[in-house]
């Protein structure tokens, strides 16, 4: 067959790569790639992809239309996206040992939105954690849709041992009948005792739903309790530990909750799937279930707790004396400054934290009297207990001299230096 010669104002659209279509979009990329280059990424919820995972993303698959669910999609041409999506499916309920599984979720916040929609009714009563010791806003924020339509019971951590406390989750429970029990966090370190809260949510014939979002890459990793076989059903993130791209996913052991939530996600809430996220999400998947994944856990969790004890040793003191898992929370009472104050001066700094509430906080949450680090990113990168000394000297000599410019631009560099020794671009 001959070739046929493209119409000028067709091939304009064609082979031509972003820097030549778009320059200043590849230009505000190449600079968050050096941003991400440069700087110490300690925000506990976010990681760096590997290139499989970006190719698989940025693929033809973004292409499709797919309304519906592998067998029974609203549009022609959908066998790859059958295969790609139940390859998903079966990788992390593998991963995981769920027996049910749903990929489809945009993110987090969306997979946890078609739990409640499947659940409960508007006046409900959701019990989860208090939002100042480690809940999400998706656990009953008063300014997000589960604080508008849901009774709320906050549950929290004792103000001793700073861990949760399972005695006032049991008089919660009974007291208030909640319809449904939200277990996990966005910042508590500490494991979870999964089967104490499903004796209490028995105790009321409440749901019990896991929220692992931070966690879920420890736990496929066997590096953290897993919740799915103790929880009706079990809510993530696909983007933080877990390394994958940006999404989420909710799993159950019980395939007739399953089917349910399966009409929520779509039509419920939802119209066609990220098909792109839902392959690299595949790949992730993969990735998870290989040794190294699991040797790349267990540094993450190394690396917090040498974090923990550098920064127990700078004179800082860590909630709940220490980690179990990827984050530490960081009482900033000690060195007189709030967290809004520490993540700005280590911005500065080159190292980026985000502020956070530490349990019973004299501060309102946009100011804090805390931070929060993770050790996901720099453990991708390959740093290790040594450079987390490190880190944590940066961190105590920034806030202690935040305000002498010169020594701020010091630090600055020796970040600048810690990072070039582990480039994220060859990861
Ligand atoms: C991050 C997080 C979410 C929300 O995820 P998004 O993808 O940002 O919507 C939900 N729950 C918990 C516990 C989280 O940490």
């Amino acid at each position: 067959m001959a070739l046929r010669i493209a119409d000028p104002d067709v091939s304009a659209h064609r082979n031509n790569n972003l820097a030549q279509t778009d320059p200043e979009v590849a230009f505000i990329i190449r600079k968050e790639e050096t941003r991400q280059e440069q700087n110490l990424e300690l925000i506990a919820s976010e990681n760096i992809t590997s290139k499989a995972v970006r190719e698989a993303v940025s693929s033809v698959m973004t292409d499709k239309y797919a309304e519906g669910y592998p067998g029974k999609r609203y549009y022609g041409g959908c066998e790859h996206m059958d295969e790609v999506e139940t390859l998903a499916q079966e990788r992390v309920k593998a991963l995981y040992g769920a027996t049910w599984a749903n990929v489809q979720p945009h993110s987090g916040a969306t997979a946890n939105m078609a739990v409640y929609f499947t659940f409960l009714e508007p006046g409900d009563k959701l019990m989860a954690m208090n939002l100042s010791h480690g809940g999400h806003l998706t656990h009953g924020s008063p300014v997000n849709f589960t604080g508008k339509m849901y009774e709320i019971i906050p549950y929290g951590v004792r103000e001793d041992d700073e861990r949760i406390d399972y005695d006032e989750v049991d008089r919660l429970a009974r007291e208030h009948k909640p319809k449904m029990i939200v277990c996990g966090a966005t910042s508590y370190p500490r494991e979870i005792d999964y089967a104490r809260f499903r004796a209490a949510a028995d105790s009321v014939g409440a749901i019990l739903m896991c929220d692992m979002a931070h966690p879920s890459g420890l736990i496929a990793a066997g590096e953290f309790p897993n919740p799915v076989p103790h929880c009706h059903v079990v809510t993530s993130t696909t983007h933080k530990t877990l390394r994958g791209p940006r999404g989420g996913m909710v799993l159950s052991q019980d395939e007739e909750l399953g089917k349910k939530i399966d009409k929520t996600v779509f039509p419920g809430i939802q119209g066609g799937p990220l098909m792109h996220q839902i392959a690299g999400k595949a790949v992730c998947f993969h990735e998870a279930a290989q040794p190294a994944f699991r040797a790349y856990q267990r540094r993450v969790r190394e690396n917090a707790d040498a974090l923990s004890a550098a920064l127990v040793a700078e004179g800082f003191r860590v909630v709940s004396g220490g980690t179990d898992c990827h984050l530490v929370l960081v009482d900033l009472r000690p060195f007189g400054l709030t967290g809004k104050v520490a993540e700005k001066v280590l911005d500065e700094v080159g190292i980026t934290t985000n502020k956070n509430t530490i349990p019973f906080d004299p501060e309102k949450p946009f100011i804090a009297s805390g931070l929060r680090l993770g050790t996901p990113a720099v453990t991708t990168r390959g740093m290790k207990q040594g450079e987390m000394s490190v880190i944590a000297s940066l961190i105590a000599r920034a806030l202690r001299s935040h305000e002498d410019e010169s020594a701020l631009s010091a630090i600055r560099k020796e970040v600048r230096e810690l990072t070039e020794q582990f480039p994220v671009h060859e990861i």
